[in-house]
């Protein structure tokens, strides 16, 4: 079999298991950062991306800062994403390659907020779009609402090509970011005060983790799929 039938053999398998994207990163040379054995890592060629989309109305609901449903709705679909990576990971063993499922959302290191790898990006290699102004992957349908998950493989999948597109003109994340860590050129994303206020938000037991959801909701793509 060759790459392109690999592909759409493997999109369609996880298609049909509820995913909404679905690519392929050649990873070959871009492994750094990646929390694995050099071993393991050398055989790993690609890495498949796959994101699940977030419930507009679970968004609706934040005024300002995460509650409790965002919270609950974040971890059902890091769930969903780690069983469908899981059955991905299984479907190519089965056929006779490697492959290993990265947890959607396993941080290793929070002051560092490191993790095995990151799936955003990889959603970039894998043409699942671009980095944004508020510092997640954009899609152009769904914008940042959506979650990933990461599977890396052995198996000769034809990679996808990069997104050339970026925010252009939008700057609706930039006004309601409650840290003002939000800044026109993207490379100046004040990590720091993102971090802080993550903290404040969890300090105040709005979320038990760290997260926010303002600039997701915020962030809601063309649509157009
Ligand atoms: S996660 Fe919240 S605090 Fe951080 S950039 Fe987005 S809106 Fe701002
Ligand atoms: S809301 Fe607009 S400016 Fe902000 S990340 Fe999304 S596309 Fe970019």
């Amino acid at each position: 079999m060759g790459k392109e039938n690999y592909y759409q053999e493997l999109k369609r398998f996880s298609k049909g298991l509820g995913v909404d994207l679905f690519g392929v990163a050649d990873i070959s040379q871009a492994k750094e950062g990646f929390a694995l054995t050099a071993e393991l890592s050398e055989k790993l060629k690609r890495a498949v991306s796959l994101g699940v989309r977030l419930s507009e109305g679970v968004l609706e609901e934040i005024q300002g800062a995460p509650n409790k449903l965002y919270f609950h709705h974040y971890r059902t679909a890091n769930s969903f994403l780690d069983q469908v990576a899981f059955k991905v990971a299984h479907h190519i063993q089965k056929k006779g390659f490697l492959a290993l499922a990265i947890p959607a959302s396993q941080i290793l290191d929070w002051q560092k907020q490191s993790a095995h790898l990151s799936h955003k990006k990889v959603g970039v290699l894998a043409g699942l779009g671009w980095i944004g102004r508020n510092n997640l992957l954009v899609n152009k349908a769904l914008g940042s609402q959506f979650r990933l998950a990461t599977v890396l493989t052995d198996m000769p999948l034809k990679a996808d090509r990069i997104s050339k597109e970026d925010c252009g003109s939008c700057r609706l994340c930039i006004e309601v970011c409650p840290a003002g860590a939000i800044k026109d050129d993207p490379a100046q994303f004040d990590h720091l005060s993102c971090f802080e206020k993550l903290k404040e938000f969890q300090a105040k037991r709005l979320a038990d983790q760290y997260i926010c959801g303002v600039c997701v909701k915020a962030c809601c793509g063309s649509g157009e799929e």
